[in-house]
């Protein structure tokens, strides 16, 4: 399976980071696009529908969770997961965005082990390595 990947995050390196993650994971990317906040994202996301999208929360214009919003209220994006990759690691955030529709969550900083197990989880892939 070859993934189409949609990474939203206000800062340039940590896009980057969870790039270089996926990549050294060993999974099949098709296209890594990069969006700075939940509007560029959904704006994104119309242009072409990825087949996962990682988030931030913490972003200027448009943050994470009323992304998640967003797209859990598009008829045509709701099927999309999306998981969220933050530093916010309290109960009430984590419940309050996978109540929300995320299906997944990973608090930074992250081992690449773990987005890569909630990777495989959220898209019901088998490990390959
Ligand atoms: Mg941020």
């Amino acid at each position: 399976m070859s993934l189409k990947v949609l990474i939203v995050d206000d800062s340039p390196l940590m896009r980057r980071f969870v790039e270089r993650v996926l990549r050294m994971s060993g999974l099949e990317l098709a296209e890594c696009r990069e969006a700075t906040d939940g509007l560029d994202a959904l704006a994104k996301i119309r242009e072409s529908v990825p087949d996962i999208v990682l988030t931030d929360i913490n972003m200027p214009t448009m943050d994470g969770e009323s992304l998640i919003r967003c797209i859990s209220e598009d008829s045509t994006m709701r099927d999309i997961p999306v998981i969220v990759i933050s530093t916010d690691r309290t109960e009430f955030r984590m419940s309050r965005l996978m109540e929300l529709g995320a299906k997944g969550y990973v608090a930074k900083p992250f081992n690449p082990e773990v987005l890569r197990a909630q990777l495989e989880r959220v898209l019901g892939m088998q490990a390959s390595a």
